[in-house]
């Protein structure tokens, strides 16, 4: 199957929104990125890009991304939300913060079976499910991952 690609710029109009500038570019960025990003750096990416903005309309641009299910929003260590595209998959996957950089990763291959173990009567809205540990930038490349468990397992 062709990788299907992902156009802002449609994807805007699929969802009855009217495509603006600042709409398209904010998308991209996020497409761009691959990994929930603040405010601070979304508007970095926009500044880079030649598009001009105020906070104003970041935050009503990224708000309408959320609430048409184009893009989805988890907070940092900091409190502060980190936005990201959503995927394929949807928004119900598990998020990865990172002790060390502060970065929040999207872990969109981990979907929580949450709704399968609720008792009767509970229906699943959204769910939210997060790890945190230390991201692979932090701790560099493992030599062999499955060669350290072993290790560890013997030990
Ligand atoms: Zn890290
Ligand atoms: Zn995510």
């Amino acid at each position: 199957m062709p990788q299907t690609h992902r156009d802002p710029a449609s994807l805007i109009a699929a969802c009855g929104g009217r495509v603006t500038r600042t709409r398209t570019a904010v998308l991209a960025v996020l497409f761009e990125a691959g990994r929930p990003i603040s405010h601070d750096e979304i508007g970095a990416a926009l500044d880079a890009r030649g598009v001009g903005h105020d906070r104003v309309t970041l935050y009503r641009t990224l708000d309408w991304l959320v609430s048409h299910e184009l893009a989805h929003k988890v907070a940092g260590p900091d409190r502060a939300w980190r936005f990201n595209a959503v995927g394929d998959e949807g928004h119900q996957h598990a998020h990865f913060h990172c002790d060390q950089c502060g970065r929040v990763f999207c872990l969109e291959s981990l979907q929580p079976a949450i709704a399968a173990t609720l008792p009767t009567g509970f229906r699943l809205g959204r769910a939210e499910l997060s790890f945190h540990g230390v991201c692979p930038n932090c701790h560099g490349p493992l030599p062999s991952a499955t060669e350290s468990n072993r290790n560890k397992i013997a030990s």
